[in-house]
């Protein structure tokens, strides 16, 4: 069947065909006027689910995401806080990239910010100018909406329908209302770049366009953003890009929904929004990535407390299961490969892939499979989880190895108190690696595995009750066992 995705472009879904070797992704960044919020991180979970799934599928990825580090609202800050725009949005940035990292969103291959490439955008909007599509007027420069033809194509809104809507800021001198700034005048006191058109700043719409076309290319595969973007941002950047190059500029454009607070879309401007920082000390990273990709992408997802211990609730079955499988050599032949394919291949249909995941762990549960246990581990890592340790009960099954201590008897067996000293000074040594919980665990179980060798299954299975009161199941197999963090 082959990848499809639905381009807001065409209003179809369409078959994926790169230009090239590699799939070049452009994704509008944020205004870094403030902390992202969970709203903001779900366009970059999109995204990067998508790459993972492009990679999957054998393809080499480029990805920009660019930063509006100066704008209207950053300079608002900068007067409110007293401090320094820069300060201001590189504190942002390191904010949402840290977010990125605990969320497992790999990060893009450019972080470009919009202040860095005054140069380009220069370069772009006096092209424009000399093309006719652009014009100067007191320090300003604007586009010229009605000098191109298929203004509107991608939000399917027509020019006459704009001209009611449009107004005109008192302090701008456009021609035309529909007209948008590409340079902008500095006003006293404001941060300015020199320009053939004097002191000023670049509008919010050309950075994208100047920056794509800077790292990708004058034409690129992808370009992805939030629908609240599509007009009139990429509308605009589309106009812009066309009229600059006379070539296609992006050619899917993919567009998620909202994340909503009482179904209005979480927005800085409103004070509506629950910061992602705040999120995460509340949820770990895997449940938010659950929550969010319950959802196919282009649906708007609803925020609540509610939802989210749903998620939590399924993330902890997903944890329960493949705790102690973390260490399965990856498989390369996953079951219900084909249905996951077509899911991931629709639209990247991420509710229904998870729906393949939790199918395969209710089979787990009812069979011990390794073969499914690869399976689902494979999934989860193309979703982008990352593997996470359950809680570990170090300090309950420190008591229980000393209760199992305490009641060996030295007159019974010389070999199992031999044994028990060599597994003491084992543990000792292990104290300080990571792997300390898990090899304690393992001291206890080939303690009881000698126990029951010497026929002491008295206290063979005074280990297994204890470790299970502890919330850790054992598993048998043959001479082998393994053990399982119940979740809490
Ligand atoms: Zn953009």
């Amino acid at each position: 069947m082959g990848l499809k995705l639905f381009n807001t472009f065409s209003g179809k879904v369409e078959d994926f065909k790169p230009l090239g070797e590699v799939v070049r992704i452009y994704s509008c960044g944020l205004t870094v006027q403030s902390a992202p919020h969970i709203g903001h991180m779900r366009a970059y979970m999109v995204r990067d689910v998508l790459v993972r799934w492009l990679v999957h599928l054998g393809y080499k990825v480029k990805t920009l995401e660019n930063f509006t580090d100066i704008d209207d609202k950053i300079i608002e800050k900068q007067k409110e806080q007293k401090r320094d725009w820069r300060i201001i949005a590189e504190e942002n940035i390191a904010k949402y990239l840290d977010a990125c990292d605990k969320l497992n969103i790999k990060r893009a291959d450019f972080y470009p910010r919009a202040s860095q490439h005054i140069e380009e955008i220069i370069e772009l909007v006096n092209k424009l100018i000399e093309k006719g599509f652009a014009y100067e007027k007191g320090g300003d420069v604007y586009f010229k909406v009605r000098s191109f033809g298929n203004y509107g194509k991608l939000s399917k809104k027509n020019i006459d329908d704009l001209v009611s809507g449009a107004r005109c800021v008192p302090t701008e001198h456009k021609d035309d209302p529909l007209d948008f700034a590409l340079w902008k005048a500095a006003k006293s006191g404001e941060p300015y770049w020199d320009s053939p058109w004097g002191k000023g700043r670049p509008g919010w719409h050309i950075e994208c366009s100047a920056m794509s076309m800077h790292y990708l290319g004058e034409t690129f595969d992808i370009h992805t953003g939030g629908e609240d973007l599509i007009f009139p941002h990429h509308e605009n950047e589309i106009a812009q890009s066309v009229a600059g190059t006379g070539k296609e500029f992006a050619r899917y454009w993919l567009h998620n929904g909202w994340v909503t607070l009482s179904g209005e879309k979480m927005a800085k401007s409103t004070g509506h929004y629950f910061l992602i920082e705040d999120v995460l000390k509340d949820y770990r990273p895997n449940i938010i990535r659950l929550y969010l990709l319950k959802t196919q992408y282009r649906h708007q997802i609803e925020f609540s407390r509610e939802r989210l211990n749903e998620a939590k609730a399924a993330y902890l079955r997903i944890q329960t299961y493949i705790h102690g499988f973390e260490n399965l050599p990856e498989t390369t032949e996953p079951l219900k490969l084909k249905e996951f394919t077509e899911a991931m291949d629709d639209d990247i249909n991420t509710p229904m892939a998870l729906g393949i995941i939790f199918d395969l762990i209710k089979q787990g549960y009812e069979k011990e499979s390794l073969d499914i246990a690869a399976s689902v581990m494979f999934y989860l890592n193309i979703l982008g989880f990352a593997q996470d340790k359950p809680e570990q009960p170090i300090d309950e099954v420190m008591e229980v190895l000393r209760e199992v201590k305490a009641q060996l008897k030295p007159e019974k067996s010389t070999l199992l108190n031999a044994a028990a000293q060599d597994l003491w000074n084992q543990l000792e040594s292990i104290k300080s690696s990571n792997e300390f919980f898990p090899n304690i665990v393992n001291v206890l179980l080939n303690m009881r595995n000698r126990l029951r060798k010497e026929k002491d299954y008295k206290l063979a299975d005074f280990i297994r009750e204890r470790l299970a009161q502890k919330g850790i199941q054992i598993f048998d197999k043959g001479d082998v066992s393994t053990f399982r963090v119940e979740a809490k």
